[in-house]
């Protein structure tokens, strides 16, 4: 579950055409002041706490300005603020819109029904839990037409929209399914909607990102916030690099492999701290940045173990030992390696020329590398 902040919900809307307030985020109340006086956001405006809890509106964490100063103001006291339990760093200056209704939408998944489904409210602006069921309007959607007229029709009426109203509806509700589909959201809620002129403006975005699908959308790994930093590096440089709790570095070919090596290493008493996956690199360039990057992490022993089917053991050899001579000498830790497959001899060669030993044994060479790390012979 990947839950984004308002102003990073708002600006995946913006990508799709869900129409918004204009706004921009400020991180110190400096900032918030700039973006006023500089016009980036119109006066008068509102400033609202980046937290990911709801109720802000009641618990003082949007508030409203009409002059630079008021802005600087209001965004002081909310960045001093600890919303039920997190600190607020980020705020959303918007431009605050006369608004008639505030109304409720979203889309979700029924899990139950295993459907979409559509969920609208005229009782928006207030948290869904406190409206009377009977003034909540549930529809599923068939996900293979998607959206159509239908629903479309009946979120209106249920809305008390007609008219250009109705077809502003039309154009956002599209705009939200595609944010819903596109995105793998398991939710998308607006909440207030509201009603400004003949049109609608989402007023706050509620956007939860399925976790399942995070391999789709690398985009939010960020957002997810638990990369460490050498993980960060690894992402940009586009290594499967994962730190844990240990302090063996495991380097092995293939999610099933690595993942297999980790056991072993485990059921041998051993802890992984690190682990890098070379997937079908054996790009002597590639093993060396990611065995360096390995090294930051400071692990006590390091575990080698290669199958070399497309993967020329030679090659991740290469990389190796050449990696090797880039780490200080001070830093070095003892590299245990299990290689077998395509070029295996040529492998082994380079390894032992390297002074680095190496066997085609699974367990005899994971237990050298635990005992490595426990500081045994
Ligand atoms: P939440 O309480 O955490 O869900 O925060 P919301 O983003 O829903 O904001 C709370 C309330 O602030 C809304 O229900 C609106 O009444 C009010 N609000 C937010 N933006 C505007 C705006 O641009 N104009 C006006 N008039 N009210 C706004
Ligand atoms: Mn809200």
């Amino acid at each position: 579950m990947v839950k984004l902040a308002e102003w990073q919900g708002k600006s995946v809307f913006r990508k799709y055409g869900v129409p918004l307030p204009r706004g921009e985020v400020a991180r110190s109340a400096a900032e918030a002041e700039s973006l006023v006086r500089d016009g980036k956001v119109p006066l008068p405006c509102v400033v609202k706490a980046q937290v990911l809890s709801g109720g802000r509106g009641k618990g003082g964490a949007v508030r409203f300005a009409s002059t630079p100063e008021e802005a600087r103001a209001a965004a002081e006291a909310i960045l001093g603020l600890e919303f039920k339990g997190e600190k607020v760093r980020e705020l959303l200056l918007e431009e605050k819109l006369t608004i008639g209704r505030e109304l409720y939408l979203s889309l979700t998944l029924d899990r139950t029904q295993r459907l979409p489904i559509i969920i609208a409210s005229a009782r928006g602006g207030v948290e869904i839990e406190s409206v009377p069921d009977a003034e909540i309007d549930r529809q599923t959607v068939d996900p293979f037409p998607g959206l159509t007229s239908y629903e479309k029709r009946r979120a209106a009426k249920v809305l008390g929209l007609a008219g250009t109203q109705a077809r502003s509806l039309d154009r956002l509700l599209d705009a939200l399914w595609k944010v819903f589909q596109q995105e793998d959201a398991e939710l998308v809620e607006i909440n207030p909607l509201a009603v400004v002129g003949d049109g609608l403006v989402a007023l706050d975005a509620k956007v939860i990102i399925e976790d399942d699908a995070g391999f789709r959308h690398p985009e939010y790994a960020e957002v997810r916030g638990d990369l460490t930093e050498l993980e960060e590096v690894a992402r940009e440089k586009d290594i499967a690099f994962v730190q844990l709790d240990g302090n063996i570095g495991v380097i092995a070919n293939g999610a099933g492999l690595t993942m297999a090596t980790l056991d072993v290493l485990k059921e041998l008493g051993g802890a992984p701290g690190v682990f890098l996956d070379l997937g079908g690199t054996d790009d002597p360039k590639k093993v060396t940045e990611a065995f360096l990057l390995m090294a930051r992490a400071k692990p006590t022993a390091v575990f080698l173990n290669i199958f070399g089917g497309v993967t020329r053991c030679d090659s991740v050899a290469k990389g190796l030992v050449e990696a090797m001579r880039e780490v200080p000498a001070n830093e070095r830790f003892p590299l245990i390696a299990r290689i077998r497959g395509n070029n295996e001899a040529e492998g082994t060669e380079i390894l032992r020329s390297a002074g680095i030993t190496s066997t085609s044994d699974l367990r005899a060479s994971a237990q050298a590398a635990v005992d490595a790390a426990r500081g045994r012979p």
